[in-house]
């Protein structure tokens, strides 16, 4: 067994998940950090799959009547545990995601902030009370409990999307099945143990949380369950094509987070020292892979030679290998086919005209993981592959004469997640931000496009979904309204006037 192999077991007692790993298991566990493997775990079947959500659906009836600020008890001591156990839970999504250690522990930091957000929140569901046209009445809505949430989730944020609609769900009165990536199901099945022991010290029902192991067909199990009729779907634009239509098709609802293709403007104005750290950490940070990642920089013709050689240099400094080392900055792709798929990227980009600015080779790192330098490719124009979101860390720069075509460009792709000018003209920054700037669901001034809060919105537009999770009125995702109108009066006015007999 590996050292590695042997913390995570150690990790997972202490999480109380105990040793979920049976030898005969269809899934290999492994962590990117050496290619190593974890352990062998065995798939829900269907039948398994149905009677977990069933069970949830039975825990669901309980659960709604249970008052809202004493659901929120349940979420208290959820983000009790998780800040008791923060520095395992870090580590351990380092070890399956390949996460760094900061972001690891910042993942976490993610699912006690929302846990906190919720908490406060299971006192602050509310509804509108609205004025009527009857003398007499009252008119008013109602939110209540949705029932069993269905939670499908990506590699590439193993616990912190689950917490961002269980920790809502829980308080709006819901059940939630989760469906983790089958390339995160440790980190997943420790977020279960804590969700249980949670649930034994506020007194739940069995069977409020549950975690269905397997890959895609798993996952299908709970996208046609009628008994769900919720789905938050979160992952590549390719799954919630697939995903959305069976969905629909039973008239369910679906909350979809996709893939994006993020991109900043650096205008000739721009703090040039401000934006190579938000354009560095937004474009490498998680090896290039999260959903915000910045993908491309479109940058003014004035300042754009400056711009690349500083990236160049910054780019050269970056410490890449195993990302529990502390030193480290780039840790390691997921596994080989995000290693292909850079590779090929990288490719592309160059015979698209391409030129390569640096980095674009695979990294030499003890063992069988996948790590790569960071590359920049300096593109004559939008192609195809600067189009595409390639999940690795590969940043393309792309040259504009005058704002609107900075715009033009960068609202040309499928994508609308998240976005970002780095400006100090009050107009540009406005104009950005305005109906006629970006198209994204996300859009900053003079901070990179990842690293979001959790008390706003989260989501995107076009091919990213359209969902929106975490802050603001998201609850209201995981919640049914009713419109409830009392007549107080003796008579029976009928709305719009009509008479009746
Ligand atoms: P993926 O689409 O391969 O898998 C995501 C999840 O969907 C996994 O649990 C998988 O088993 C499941 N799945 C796949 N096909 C399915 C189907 N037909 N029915 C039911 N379940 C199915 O994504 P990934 O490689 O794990 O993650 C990377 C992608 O996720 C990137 O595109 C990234 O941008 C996106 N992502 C988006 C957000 C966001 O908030 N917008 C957050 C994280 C990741």
């Amino acid at each position: 067994m590996t050292d590695i192999a042997t913390r995570t077991q150690q990790i997972l007692e202490r999480l109380g998940a105990g040793d979920p790993f049976t030898a005969d298991g269809d899934l290999v566990s492994r962590s990117p950090i050496d290619g190593s493997e974890l352990g062998r775990l065995r798939s829900h079947t269907a039948d398994e799959a149905s009677e977990l959500i069933g069970r949830a659906q039975q825990a669901f009836e309980q659960w709604r009547t249970v008052p809202a600020p004493v659901r929120g008890q349940y979420v208290r001591e959820l983000g009790n545990l998780l800040r008791e156990h923060k520095d395992d839970l870090g580590a351990l999504v380092s070890i399956e995601a390949g996460k760094i250690v900061s972001e690891g522990l910042g993942e976490v930091q993610e699912m006690i902030d929302i846990c906190d957000l919720a908490v406060g929140l299971s006192r602050q569901l509310h509804g509108l009370t609205i004025a009527t046209e009857r003398p007499g009445h009252r008119m008013m809505e109602q939110w209540h409990p949705l029932g069993v949430v269905g939670v499908i989730s990506a590699f590439n944020f193993p616990v912190a999307v689950w917490s961002w609609n269980a920790a809502l769900a829980f308080v709006c009165g819901d059940a939630v099945v989760w469906k983790p990536s089958e390339k995160t199901l440790l980190t997943a099945l420790a977020c279960q143990a804590l969700a249980a022991e949670a649930g034994r010290r506020a007194g739940v029902p069995e069977g409020l949380s549950a975690v269905l192991v397997g890959d895609r067909t798993v996952g299908e199990v709970l996208v046609d369950d009628p008994r769900v009729p919720l789905v938050s779907a979160t992952g590549s634009t390719r799954m919630g094509k697939e995903v959305a239509p069976r969905v629909a098709a039973r008239l369910g609802r679906s909350l979809l987070e996709l893939g994006g293709n993020n991109a900043a403007i650096v205008a000739p104005s721009a703090d040039l020292e401000l934006a190579v750290r938000g354009i560095v950490f937004s474009a490498v940070g998680t090896a290039g892979q999260r959903c915000t990642s910045l993908r491309r920089v479109i940058v003014h013709e004035s300042i754009k030679d400056d711009l690349v050689a500083r990236l160049r240099a910054a780019y050269e400094t970056l410490s890449i290998g195993s990302p529990l080392e502390s030193s480290t900055l780039v840790g390691p792709l997921i596994d080989e086919s995000a290693y292909a798929g850079f590779e090929k990227a990288v490719a592309q980009a160059q015979a698209d005209g391409g030129e390569l600015v640096t980095g674009g080779t695979r990294a030499e790192v003890d063992g069988d993981g996948f790590y790569v330098r960071p590359a920049i490719v300096d593109m004559p124009k939008q192609t195809e592959i600067v189009k595409a979101e390639t999940f690795a860390p590969l940043l393309y720069v792309l040259t504009y004469t005058d704002l609107d075509e900075a715009m033009r460009l960068h609202n040309e792709v499928a994508q609308g997640l998240s976005s970002a000018i780095f400006t100090l003209d009050v107009r540009e920054a406005e104009t950005f931000m305005s109906v006629v700037g970006s198209d994204c669901g996300i859009a900053n001034v003079n901070i990179g496009t990842s690293g979001a809060e959790i008390g706003g919105a989260f989501g995107g537009e076009k091919e990213t979904g359209g969902g929106r999770e975490s802050g603001s009125d998201a609850w209201r995702n995981y919640m049914r309204r009713a419109t409830n109108t009392v007549n107080y009066s003796t008579e029976l006015p009928l709305a719009q006037g009509v008479e009746f007999g």
